[in-house]
């Protein structure tokens, strides 16, 4: 989906995309609640230790890597774990203590927007709703209002509880007013900007054509094109004004002597050439199509300019010590009107979570998939049920993966009385770290894989994997690991084997994974960002958190957002 001209321009101090937990903790805090350390109490002598210099004071405010040093547990985020052993005392090891941690509406509060495709609560809007949590139902409280379990019972949640707690969370915290839900975030850019002094006269103007066509060029190459000595940085600028993107010179990375060009600095060095040249060109005529235009909130000073379409003004106080430049401009698309808005921001933050992009086989890459080949469990049950009312003895249900999501299709797919056939390439042990009181279900799965095809509707093929699909005759052919092919009739074909971010609105020569040259996934290779601040390495004012940063579970997220407030509230102070 594509995002046309717009005129809708706004300037926020922080955008978050995404508004599952990790963006609605991250508002929670932005919106002025703050933890405060009200007990030093932890089984943890150590940690007890270290919090007393800190009592009632403001986690925001204090040296998070001293207090977080040495904690381990199931994220290698130090300021998640923080919070986490603050909020749930030795939680991991059964214990179930008071939390060290009082919220207190007395912080800062921070103009932000949260951007998010569907309701508020994310990714568990779009679970199937009645498979249960791992967590215990009480792990997936946000800061400030917690989770109530439906029954003294239940200690795990179905995920249509969860999604609901989160949906209401928004409402009852007050936050609804920073939410602007259905809108897909289509396109981030750094914003390249002339930070002109704000002694009487403020002024900044986005000159679109000039930013587009710098931006075209990839950012190696605009490097290039600035430090090239055949081209002076008036020339380097000419050059992107008059030829386009299709004539930028085109050097490859390694041309770069090895320097690694992605970073701060050479952002920094490229947006002071732009505001040298844009200096010079003040009095040159230059086409201003969509412009968009900064004023000062206060001074309500401009540069004078009138653009050749009428500009959208931006209420951005200069005057105020405390602000910057935008760094960051966001496109997105509303949802349901169909329009292009734009945001200006001075950070970033990335909380899209981890799970938009399922993981498909290699047959997929080639083919277009047939409409009964599906890679998640809801889809799964709303076609399967329609399917049955026309065919009340379906062919199974061929189940590929061997984690819990493919336990929950397999469990799923039996309470319907459809016969599943599992295929999986290892023996993998599916309820490691599951205790069986805890997860009879996954346990059961998992002994029926073990076991083979011993059981009602249930056949298990391990180490076999899918080899291909015949679209019009509903079969897919499986094949050993001797080789041996098999073919089978299949009511619907579900493929669970994971997922992953989808980061297409990222500048494509954006790699911010640990490993730059893969893509970034929750588990293997997460963004690459500093542990105690969540900014990603060598791009100001963006950070990532949530299972991109590798919190993968609920009850780490607020750490991560903690970590990023106490950075933004940091640096503005020493602005
Ligand atoms: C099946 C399953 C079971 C789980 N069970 C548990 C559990 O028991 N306990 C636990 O702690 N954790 C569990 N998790 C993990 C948990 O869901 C995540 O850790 C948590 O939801 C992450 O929150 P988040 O806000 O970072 O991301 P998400 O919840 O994924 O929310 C991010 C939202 O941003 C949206 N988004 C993405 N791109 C864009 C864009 N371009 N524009 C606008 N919006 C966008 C996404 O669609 C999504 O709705 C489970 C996950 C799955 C998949």
């Amino acid at each position: 989906m594509k995002c046309g001209n717009s005129n809708e321009l706004i300037h926020k101090d922080v955008v978050i995309i995404g508004n599952g937990p990790s963006g609605i903790a991250l508002s929670y805090m932005l919106s002025g609640n703050i933890p405060y350390v009200t007990s030093t109490t932890h089984p943890d002598e150590l940690l007890s230790i270290r919090l007393e210099p800190v009592l009632n004071q403001s986690l925001v405010d204090v040296n998070l890597p001293f207090l977080s040093q040495g904690l381990e547990g199931r994220t290698t985020n130090p300021v998640s774990l923080l919070l986490d052993s603050l909020v749930h005392p030795c939680a991991d090891i059964g214990l179930e203590l008071d939390s060290l941690v009082e919220w207190r509406k007395d912080g800062q509060k921070i103009d932000h927007v949260v951007l998010g495709k569907g309701p508020p609560g994310g990714s568990w809007h779009s679970m199937d709703p009645d498979i249960l949590t791992l967590s215990l139902g009480s792990w997936m409280s946000l800061p400030g209002m917690k989770y109530q379990s439906r029954n003294s019972s239940e200690k795990r949640a179905p995920a249509k509880s969860i999604a609901d707690y989160y949906a209401r969370y928004v409402e009852e915290m007050g936050l609804s007013q920073n939410f602007r839900n259905k809108v897909l975030v289509t396109k981030i850019e750094p914003y390249i900007v002339d930070e002109s002094d704000c002694k009487g006269k403020w002024v900044e103007k986005v000159n679109n054509d000039i930013c587009q066509k710098m931006r075209l060029c990839s950012r190696p190459e605009r490097k290039d094109l600035a430090r090239s000595k055949s081209y002076s940085l008036s020339n380097a600028f000419n050059y992107i004004l008059n030829r386009g993107q299709d004539r930028c010179p085109k050097r490859s990375w390694e041309q770069n002597e090895g320097r690694d060009m992605d970073t701060a600095d050479d952002q920094r060095d490229i947006d002071a050439q732009y505001t040298v040249r844009k200096k010079r060109d003040k009095d040159r005529s230059i086409s201003l199509s969509s412009a968009c235009e900064l004023t000062c909130d206060k001074c309500n000073l401009n540069n004078g300019h009138t653009p050749s379409v009428p500009a959208h003004r931006i209420k951005y106080n200069c005057c105020d010590s405390s602000s910057r430049s935008p760094r960051w401009i966001v496109e997105a698309i509303d949802l349901d009107t169909k329009a292009c808005v734009r945001y200006t921001c001075n950070n970033l933050v990335l909380a899209n979570g981890s799970s938009d992009l399922p993981n498909k086989l290699n047959i997929s890459k080639y083919k277009t998939d047939p409409y009964w080949l599906l890679h998640d469990l809801r889809s799964l049950e709303i076609e399967l049920d329609l399917h049955l009312q026309n065919n009340p003895q379906p062919d199974p249900v061929l189940v590929v993966g061997a984690g819990l999501s493919a336990a929950d299709a397999i469990i799923a797919t039996k309470a319907k009385n459809v016969p599943v056939v599992h295929l999986f390439r290892n023996k993998t042990d599916l309820t490691k770290q599951l205790p069986e009181n805890m997860y009879p279900e996954y346990h059961k799965v998992h002994q029926m894989m073990k076991n083979g095809s011993n059981y009602p509707l249930y056949t298990a093929l391990a180490e076999y994997t899918l080899t291909s699909l015949d679209e019009y005759n509903r079969k897919a052919t499986i094949t050993s690991k001797d080789g041996k092919s098999l073919e089978i009739s299949v009511s619907y074909v579900v493929v669970l084997i994971g997922s992953r971010p989808d980061l297409g609105f990222l500048p494509g020569n954006f790699n911010l994974g640990v490993k730059r040259q893969l893509p970034i996934d929750g588990k293997k290779n997460t963004a690459n960002v500093d542990k105690f601040t969540h900014q990603v390495q060598g791009h100001e004012g963006l950070y990532a958190i949530g299972p991109l940063a590798g919190d993968n579970f609920v009850r780490f997220l607020p750490g991560g957002a903690l970590a990023v407030l106490s950075d933004i509230v940091k640096r503005t102070a020493t602005k």
